[in-house]
């Protein structure tokens, strides 16, 4: 008999474990739903946004334009930035896959932090790299431990600052300590996806960092200040032989009519973002100051979302907590894959949501 021959993926594709979004369902027979699985806002779109993309629908037919100058030039305007240095994608999860994509070769090192956000292990396996996961302290990235952590094969560098799923952040002292030990081929990734709710005095998003060095780039996101995770809208701000770079790579659409129109809306919409900021900032305080009086322990957070630790005896875990929310319609987000098995990450919801999550753990932990 011949042997039957079949496609077989690249080397490395099959030891890819697939991305799992937060949960968006409660299940049969739970009243309201409030998801605080995907750090998504609770304030929703800019309306300003919500009606550029109502507009659009009367224009379907056309192709978007591929380099969606109006977006990049919203953005650099809003940022105060050349818009030839930016590239805008389908979510910012796209221009990660672009940045492996286009330096990494097979057999190339990328590293990321202990309890790093899980897509840049994706991205450099698929692009056929290797994963090198440097350790943290406190559950937060350690300069000192990634550079102990780049050899001659690593290429690539990924932070999220501030770091999802913990919400703790560098200094960007740190973040400078960190250039300045890398290699100058070793290409620097500043995952700022929460920098607008950042509101510490030692913070920066990279912004400076990115316009004075040719090895680091900065990645953003509308999915989540600007509440558009749904319309895929990404952008990075590189130096221009990487903008260029990534250019050749891309899909030539990659941002489609509808994100472009709710992109720019968006970023034309500060008092939405301004909204936004406020009201994180008051129920991110409250739940850091009244989770800990049940007894829970939290991350100290400075972005959208908190991460519980749940007891460690067998009654009160994690897994037995998030059942319990579940039933009660408040969605949070398992964590164990990025090494926390007992806890729960929360965003932070509607004054409804954050109340609603405290009173069930109240009655949760008095079991
Ligand atoms: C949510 C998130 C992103 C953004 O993803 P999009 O693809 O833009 O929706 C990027 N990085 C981190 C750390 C995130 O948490």
């Amino acid at each position: 008999m011949e042997k039957t021959l079949r496609p077989e993926p690249r080397k490395g594709v099959m030891d890819i474990a697939a991305y799992v979004p937060g949960k968006s369902t409660a299940g049969a027979g739970v009243g309201k739903v409030h998801k605080l699985s995907s750090n998504e806002n609770p304030l929703g779109a800019s309306p300003a946004a919500k009606e550029a993309v109502r507009r659009m629908t009367e224009k379907m037919e056309f192709y978007p334009d591929g380099a969606a100058t109006r977006l990049r030039e919203a953005i650099a305007e809003r940022h105060g930035l050349n818009p030839a240095n930016i590239i805008c994608s389908n979510g910012s999860d796209e221009v990660i896959g672009l940045l492996t994509q286009t330096y990494l070769n097979p057999g190339d090192e990328g590293v990321f932090t202990e309890h790093g956000f899980l897509v840049y292990k994706i991205y450099i396996q698929a692009a056929g790299g290797v994963p090198v996961v440097a350790r943290e302290s406190r559950e937060t990235a350690d300069v000192d431990a990634i550079l102990a952590a780049v050899t001659p094969r690593t290429k690539i560098v990924f932070v999220a600052n501030p770091n999802n799923p913990t919400g703790t952040y560098l200094p960007f002292e740190e973040i400078r300590r960190l250039h300045a030990g890398l290699p100058g081929n070793v290409l620097l990734v500043i995952d700022a996806a929460y920098a607008e709710y950042v509101r510490r005095n030692d913070y920066e998003a990279g912004i400076e960092l990115v316009s004075s060095a040719e090895n680091v780039v900065m990645t953003r996101t509308f999915s989540k200040i600007h509440g558009l995770g749904g319309m895929r809208i990404g952008w990075a701000y590189g130096p221009a032989q990487i903008i260029d770079a990534l250019n050749r790579v891309r899909a030539p659409f990659n941002v489609n009519a509808a994100a472009i129109e709710a992109g720019v809306a968006a970023m034309g919409d500060r008092a939405h973002v301004e909204r936004t900021v406020l009201h994180n900032e008051k129920w991110l305080n409250w739940l850091s100051e009244e989770l800990p009086k049940l007894g829970l322990r939290v991350t100290p957070s400075v972005a959208n979302f908190l991460l519980i630790h749940f007891p460690e005896n067998g009654r009160h875990s994690a897994a037995a907590a998030d059942e319990y929310l579940l039933a009660r319609g408040y969605i949070l987000r398992r964590v164990g894959a990025y090494g926390f098995p007992n806890a729960l990450r929360m965003t932070v919801g509607t004054e409804e949501a954050n109340r609603g999550v405290v009173a069930a753990l109240t009655e949760f932990l008095k079991d």
